[in-house]
């Protein structure tokens, strides 16, 4: 099984590239590996420099922090803690924190290079970074979360700041976890520093609009597809995996634009309509029961179901490996909207693309966040505060001009939405470098 690094410690060839690219022993379960999957392949389109290959193949920087807290029962725990600084050719690192059991250094390792790709998607002026805890949030108080919160920021004290490393919510984090981020890091540098951290309650210097910016992207880009491929949006049929912040507003945005939302899922099974489920009295379920399961006016359906159901539109908006070489066959969907960060595997995008299902990556889809964080970003820098409908009409700006940059690399490279978003993200980085040139 390779590591990731099979052409470490020399320059790599083409046939390095392209054997990865085909090994049949890819590990597709390793989120690093399916990132440098994709990346190898627009590397090799792009005729890449091999000497910006190989920096942008390396993350910047990892650091791996032991967090001890103090459990309510007066017991000290000790949690791992990760960030990586993918690459900040392009500006400060960007991405969120996420506190998940799941979490390994490998996995943040591909979730900062996916920022750095999906923030040059974008074009918009940072690179990609990102952070974990290792922990199991359903089982922390609040005041242990906070507590966790507050020594993993002091343990990152020497790389965050809003010129070097700004993070953002991400799996099970948000506003509340933002809001200690910004204290503790400000009590440090006995000032308030707003800009150190986005998606930040709106009362101390968060974006209006930014809740909802990735569902927003989701919703926009979603359209954008559907414009293209000359299908309509009133009555077409909407899957969706997770029902999180990304899941739920987007599937709500996508049924205000006049699309039928068949089935959502979430860690307690899915649920399934085909005469449409109302998206707000499912959120409302959810308020008031915690998770979708026993919601009335659906039949349950097991959560893998939801993936080979007759719709039009697939918005898997959990976490990673949703879709793999396994179930990728029984999408019936003709669109696959990204909301999460690599839903997909490098093995799965394969046969998707030989079934002709149109797949608007997770760097271009979910792209919706970091734009409106990087609004947050220049809102805190300015001290000066864009109301609702401004971050809307710049999003949308934003969001559209990149489907259609992604859209025109795939069709003047013949390629797919995937491979032509790395090309478009991979030369605009590596154009940086070859203008910085190489600091000795
Ligand atoms: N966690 C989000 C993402 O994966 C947002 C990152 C940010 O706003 O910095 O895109």
């Amino acid at each position: 099984m390779s590591d990731g690094t099979t052409t470490e410690g020399r320059t790599p060839t083409a046939q390095d590239i392209v054997g990865r690219d085909k090994d049949p022993h890819l590990d597709d379960d390793n989120p690093f590996e399916a990132m440098m999957a994709r990346f190898d392949h627009a590397a090799e389109l792009l005729d890449l420099d091999p000497g910006i290959y190989r920096v942008l193949r390396h993350p910047e920087k990892q650091l791996i922090v032991s967090v001890p807290i103090q459990r309510d029962s007066g017991d000290l725990e000790v949690f791992t803690g990760y960030r990586v600084v993918h690459n900040t050719a392009r500006g400060p690192g960007k991405g969120g924190i996420r506190f998940d059991l799941r979490v390994t250094l490998d996995e943040v390792k591909a979730l900062a290079a996916w920022m750095t790709w999906k923030c040059a998607v974008v074009n918009i002026p940072f690179g990609g970074a990102k952070g974990g805890v290792v922990c199991d949030p359903p089982t922390l108080s609040v005041g242990e979360l906070e507590r966790l919160t507050r020594r993993f920021t002091a343990a990152l004290m020497d790389i965050l700041g809003p010129e070097s490393d700004i993070p953002a919510p991400d799996v099970n984090t948000n506003e509340r976890v933002m809001a200690w981020i910004m204290d503790t890091y400000s009590m440090h540098q006995r000032h308030p520093t707003t800009a150190v951290v986005t998606g930040k309650p709106v009362e101390m210097g968060g974006s209006l609009g930014r809740r909802e910016a990735t569902g927003r992207g989701c919703m926009i880009a979603t359209t954008e597809a559907l414009k293209h491929l000359g299908l309509p949006l009133r009555g077409t049929k909407l899957a969706v995996q997770g029902f999180g912040n990304v899941g739920s507003i987007g599937a709500h945005l996508l049924e205000q634009e006049g699309l039928t939302v068949v089935a959502v899922s979430d860690v307690s099974g899915a649920i399934y309509n085909p005469n449409g489920i109302r998206v707000e009295d499912a959120m409302n379920w959810v308020r008031d029961h915690r998770y979708l399961s026993g919601y009335p006016g659906a039949e349950q359906i097991s959560a893998d179901e939801l993936f080979t159901l007759d719709v039009d539109v697939l918005l898997p908006a959990a976490v990673e490996n949703a879709i793999t070489r396994k179930n990728a066959g029984d999408v019936r969907a003709k669109i696959i909207c990204e909301g999460a960060n690599g839903p997909t595997t490098a093995g799965a995008d394969r046969i998707l693309e030989e079934n002709g299902v149109f797949v608007i990556p997770d760097i271009l889809a979910n792209a919706g966040g970091v734009t409106v964080s990087y609004f947050e970003w220049v809102q805190d820098r300015m001290g000066y505060f864009w109301d609702e409908g401004m971050v809307i009409d710049r999003l949308n700006g934003i969001m559209t001009n990149a489907f259609r940059d992604v859209l025109a690399v795939s069709q003047r490279h013949s390629v797919n939405m995937r491979v032509a978003s790395y090309m478009l993200a991979i030369e605009r980085v590596a154009a940086v470098h070859r203008l910085r040139g190489l600091y000795a």
